[in-house]
Formats: C-alpha cells, structure tokens, sequence
C-alpha cells in the first residue's frame, strides 16, 4: 500500500498553498464580514488553477483525473480551508465539488453539457436543497412535490437552510440538486433528485442572518409551479433518495477535509505562538500543559487526517471499480469522518484560542472565524452527529440498530 502523494499531487497541493497563502487569506476575515460574499477573482483563481473542475471530466470543461478526483478533492478542500478559517471558501467549493460529481456521476447529457462547464470554470455555483422545515435528520418527511407533464416536472413547496442562495441570484448564477416527492404513496421509493436553476420563474428567496461562514449565504427557496426539463432529473425517477444518500457520502468527505484543515492551521498558529510569547519570564512552549496539548491534538489531527485520506481513496477505488467496495462501506468510512472532524476541528481551534489567550478574542485574530464557522458542521450542515452515529451503528451492528423499523 502507498501512503505517499505522487509528486503530481504533491506539486498540485503546494501550489495550491502557495496561492492560497498569497491571495485568500489575507482577505478572509473581510470575506466573512462583508455582505458581498467571495469575490468572483477568487472563484476565478481557482477555478484557472483546475480545482472548481477536480470532479468534472475534460468533455465537460472539467480536469478531473478519473481515480483520484476524491483524493484530490480532499486535497484542495484542506488547504482552502487552511487559508480561510471563517469555511466560506471551503465550504463553497466543496459544495460545487461535491454535488458537481453527483450530476456528472448522474446526470443527462444535456444537463452536463448545459450545467459542468460553468461550475468547472466558476461562473456557476451548484449546491444541495434537501432539508425543509419538516425534514431535517428526517430526509424521508420533505414535502416538496413535483409532477411530470409532458417531459417537464412542475414543482411546489419549500426548502429551509440551504447555503447558496444569495451565490445563485445576485453575486452569479446556478442552481441547487433538489430533492421532491413524484410519487406520494411510495415514502422514501417516490422521491426524485433534479436540478433547480435558482433563478427560475416561479422560485422566491429568503435569506437567513448566520453567526459564521459569513462569505457564504444561507436562506430559504420557495417552489410555486416552477418548471424544469424532465432531463434535469439525476439517475431515474423515484430514486432520488438513494442518489442523495450517494451524493452525502462525498459531500461528508470534503466536509471532514474543510474542518481538518482548519484544524491543521489552528494547530500550527498554536505552534508558532508557544514558541514566542513568554510567561513567567519563559516561552510558553516550556510549560508541559501547553506543549502537550498540542502533542495530544497533533496525535488526534493525524490520526483522522489518516482515516480521511484513506476514505478519500476507498471512495475513488469504489468509483473506478464499482465491485472493490459497497455503498455501505463507503458510508460507514464516512460518517467516521464526519462525527469526528468538526468536533476535533472544534476542540483544537478552541486550545489554539487558549493558547493564544485574550488576543484571540480580537476579530485581528484568525481563529474566531474558525470557531464560528467549524461550528456550521457541528450543528447540523450536511448531517448531524447523532445521525452520523446512527449510520456507524447501523454499519457495525446491523438492522437492529435502526430505531423506526
Ligand atoms: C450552515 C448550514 C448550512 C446548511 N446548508 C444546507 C444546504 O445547503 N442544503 C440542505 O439541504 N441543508 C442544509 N443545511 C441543513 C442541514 O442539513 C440540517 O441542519 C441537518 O440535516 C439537521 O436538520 P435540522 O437542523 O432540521 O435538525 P433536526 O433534524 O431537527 O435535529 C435536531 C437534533 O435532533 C437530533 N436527532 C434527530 N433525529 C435523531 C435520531 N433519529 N436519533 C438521534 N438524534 C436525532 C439531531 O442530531 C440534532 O441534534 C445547512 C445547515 C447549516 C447549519
């Protein structure tokens, strides 16, 4: 087994740093602050660099390196998140990623043709609208319908908490992989999973006041007998539920990636803070409860980045060849990393913040933003970590561990 980067990915990776360093964060903290969300050079940047198209084959504008576009993915998505701490930039391109390969997994010809390219060069934000007001952990409760009328689905309802929404009508343009009923007898079998350009006729936006990811916006979406061609729908009709379990599995991936590179950041801004702020007429670094608290978290951090490289290459296998893995493999590695990166993410940024004493209660620090923005996966975004738990379970126990069956 070969646990080293190939120097490909090795030069891809400390490019990627470099620009990151030089042009993102610099800008982080006002990216987080201001209401005009991440400035399209940025987006543009990366997108000249090949990372909005990791998951988008060359046919679709895309420079996507069939298995290894996971592994490098979970690459991008670290150091971005290492650059900006708040996760808006992460988190944007990690959306794009992540359900840009659902639909390139997915979907139509026509839908690739129309929808990839402007995702591989940036001008298009795609995202995920499942949760509603009803359906949250509980997918299988989402109201939102469709009917399909001669090759066109019409759609109602509404989706709560959805993150791209000022990114797809003011600041540029796409759309969000929406999950509705198309047959209402059949739960969780009658679901379908298409594509919804937000700015639709028929489709009115709320948008919500977040604590963090302030570069990123989050808000409602409202369905009145709003349109789209019956090819925008991904896989077949009344198997949505099943692509979107699919499309989780490598969103959750890059989700970890975000929050382990943040976490690595926080780390070393704790390293190079010990090693020059004095106490008690020494470097902090001598005093044993802060070296080996990061001694402790460097151990954690490591062992998890590990397990998440791991996934990340499980998963490519899995896409290469189907038959290397199950689904079920795939989402038990999963869930491992997403019930422990956001709360190690967590707990590092908040010993960095210790360590860092009042200074990190300056928004001049860094590290705010990373607390308020890990915080978003804490909560609930793309799963929570009681559902994370219940799928480990299910995995390790079997049925039995399923609590409505
Ligand atoms: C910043 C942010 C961005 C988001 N972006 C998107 C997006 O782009 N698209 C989208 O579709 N959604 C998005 N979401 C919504 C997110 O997916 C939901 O918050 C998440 O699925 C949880 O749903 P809920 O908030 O309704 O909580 P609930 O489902 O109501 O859960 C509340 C609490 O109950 C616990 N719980 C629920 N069921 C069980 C159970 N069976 N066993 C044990 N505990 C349980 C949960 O773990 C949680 O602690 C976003 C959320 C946030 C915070």
């Amino acid at each position: 087994m070969e646990f080293r980067l190939t120097s490909e990915q090795e030069l891809f990776k400390r490019t990627l740093r470099e620009w990151c360093e030089a042009n993102l964060q610099p800008i982080a903290a006002e990216i987080d602050a201001k209401e005009e969300g991440i400035p399209n050079e940025i987006i543009k940047g990366l997108a000249d660099l090949g990372v909005m198209g990791i998951t988008i084959p060359e046919e679709y504008g895309g420079s996507m390196i069939p298995g290894q576009e996971i592994t490098l993915a979970n690459l991008a998505i670290q150091e971005i998140a290492r650059a900006d701490l708040s996760m808006s930039v992460p988190v944007y391109v990690l959306l794009c990623l992540g359900w840009g390969y659902l639909v390139t997994r997915h979907g139509t010809d026509e839908l690739k043709k129309t929808l990839l390219p402007k995702v591989a060069s940036g001008e298009h934000f795609v995202g995920i609208a499942t949760t509603e007001a009803g359906g949250g952990s509980d997918v299988a409760n989402i109201a939102t319908a469709a009917r399909l009328e001669d090759g066109k689905l019409i759609i109602n309802g509404e989706k709560s908490y959805i993150s791209g929404i000022r990114e797809t009508t003011e600041q540029r343009d796409g759309g969000h992989i929406t999950l509705f009923r198309t047959d209402p007898d059949a739960g969780h079998r009658g679901f379908t999973f298409a594509y919804i350009p937000t700015r639709s006729k028929g489709i009115s936006t709320t948008l919500y006041e977040d604590v963090g990811r302030g570069g990123l916006s989050t808000g409602g979406l409202r369905y009145k007998d709003v349109v789209i061609p019956e090819a925008y729908i991904l896989g077949e009709i009344n198997r949505g539920f099943y692509l979107n379990m699919e499309g989780f599995s490598v969103a959750r991936i890059l989700v970890a990636s975000a929050c382990v590179g943040a976490a690595s950041k926080a780390l070393d801004l704790s390293v190079d803070y010990v090693k020059q702020r004095k106490a008690f007429g020494r470097l902090l670094a001598k005093f044993e409860a802060m070296s080996f608290e990061i001694a402790e978290d460097e151990s954690k951090l490591a062992q998890l980045d590990m397990w998440l490289r791991y996934t990340a290459w499980m998963t490519d296998q899995f896409y290469a060849d189907p038959g290397s893995y199950t689904h079920n493999d795939i989402s038990h590695a999963v869930s491992i990393c997403k019930l422990e990166a956001p709360l190690l993410a967590l707990d590092i940024v908040k010993h960095s913040m210790m360590h860092h004493g009042a200074f990190s209660f300056t928004k001049e620090c860094p590290l705010e933003l990373a607390y308020r923005g890990v915080l978003s996966y804490v909560v609930g975004a793309e799963g929570t970590t009681n559902i994370q738990k219940l799928i480990i379970a299910r995995e390790r126990i079997g049925q039995e561990a399923i609590p409505y069956r």
